[in-house]
């Protein structure tokens, strides 16, 4: 058995206020006048307060990400060319994600797409990244996906919806600055919210669990029972520490059924990825009890209500296409079922799973 030599962010910074500090990081990395960074930013955040905090130069790009879609391959490298073309030949020092979970992923994929050629789509897979990336930094200003700490960046490509795994993508420097989450709309915070929860169960329950795993997913679960079943009076912090636990258990362990099925909902049916674990989480009753019982004890404690028989009506093409891409994700089912996994994810269960939502 060969074991994960397993890459993880080298520095943080975690604590209220802590944005302050972009700006003496960055001078780290800036060695001449001309030395420019990349700020990708959520357009969530244009016109508000913390635009005019962000810590530019002169010389510095604002690239406003628009985050209505999940990102695909096709919009990273679109960006990619525009800060090439905005460099005229020369890449920026860093480039810096600040948002939610899809405006990280960008961040990673440009800092890569702009050291590696021929377009983000040839690299959806497992260390398929020849060359390091440009220095980039992960600032979430919405916590739960744990993209601030993992080593992949989840994109849509022409055939499918796969991560650029691989060493070179883990941010070098994350902010962890609590203040950033205040003010998400009460769904938007449940749903990437509930993804960290369903992290954890999956995480917890799979054939892949090990003490290093758990002790991160124990914890991170636990934060977010304080979280969504306490109202804890330090919610933002204990979030942003769940997100960030969350993904360190995941590098070492595996997520398993919610996503897997979640991969194919939203790839046919264009679902974000929050709410779509959450559709999922609640048809999987015989997979994760407790953890289901508790996913709906938090939903009603936040009002929130699911959309429902999304399946229906829908065409046999359709169906099929999420019956495919779900059951190609064998690292996820292996962590269900173990090795004989395939025995057991038959299409007609993924059917009658689909059929319930
Ligand atoms: P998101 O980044 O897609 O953002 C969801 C919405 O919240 C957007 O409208 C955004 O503009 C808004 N938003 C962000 N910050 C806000 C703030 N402070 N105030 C108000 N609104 C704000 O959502 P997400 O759930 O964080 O990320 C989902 C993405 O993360 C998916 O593309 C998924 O594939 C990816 N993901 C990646 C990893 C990884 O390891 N790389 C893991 C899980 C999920
Ligand atoms: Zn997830």
């Amino acid at each position: 058995m060969k074991f994960r030599n397993f890459k993880t962010v080298p520095r943080m910074i975690f604590g209220r206020g802590s944005f302050e500090q972009l700006d003496d990081v960055l001078a780290e990395q800036r060695q001449t006048d001309r030395d420019f960074v990349v700020f990708a930013v959520d357009s969530v955040h244009k016109g508000k307060p913390l635009e005019g905090r962000i810590p530019t130069r002169p010389q510095d790009m604002i690239l406003w990400v628009d985050v209505t879609d999940e990102p695909k391959t096709t919009y990273v490298d679109a960006l990619t060319i525009e800060v090439q073309k905005f460099g005229k030949g020369n890449n920026p020092v860093s480039v810096v994600g600040l948002g939610g979970g899809s405006t990280l992923d960008l961040a990673k994929a440009i800092s890569l797409m702009l050291t590696n050629e021929g377009g983000s789509a040839s690299y959806q897979g497992w260390d398929l990244i020849k060359n390091p990336a440009v220095h980039h930094i992960g600032i979430p200003t919405l916590s739960g996906t744990g993209a601030e700490a993992s080593r992949t960046t989840v994109l849509t490509g022409p055939d499918k919806k796969l991560g650029m795994n691989s060493d070179y993508t883990v941010f070098d420097q994350i902010i962890m600055d609590p203040d950033l989450i205040k003010g998400v709309p009460t769904e938007q915070w449940f749903y990437t919210g509930m993804d960290c929860y369903i992290h954890g169960i999956e995480a917890l329950n799979g054939t892949y669990i090990n003490e290093f795993a758990r002790a991160f997913g124990e914890k991170s679960l636990d934060l977010c029972r304080e979280v969504y079943i306490d109202d804890h009076p330090d919610a933002d912090e204990k979030l942003m520490m769940a997100s960030y636990m969350g993904g360190q258990s995941i590098a070492y362990s595996q997520v398993g059924a919610c996503h897997a099925l979640s991969y194919g909902l939203s790839y046919v049916l264009g679902y974000h990825h929050g709410i779509g674990n959450c559709i999922v989480m609640d048809v999987l009753d015989e997979f994760y009890p407790e953890g289901v019982r508790e996913f709906r004890e938090m939903m009603k404690k936040h009002n929130i209500t699911l959309p429902k028989g999304i399946t229906k009506g829908m065409s046999e093409d359709d169906m099929q296409k999420m019956i495919r891409v779900s059951s190609g994700l064998a690292p996820l089912w292996d962590n269900v079922y173990g090795p004989d996994w395939q025995q057991q994810v038959t299409p007609a269960l993924l059917r009658s799973l689909f059929e319930k939502m």
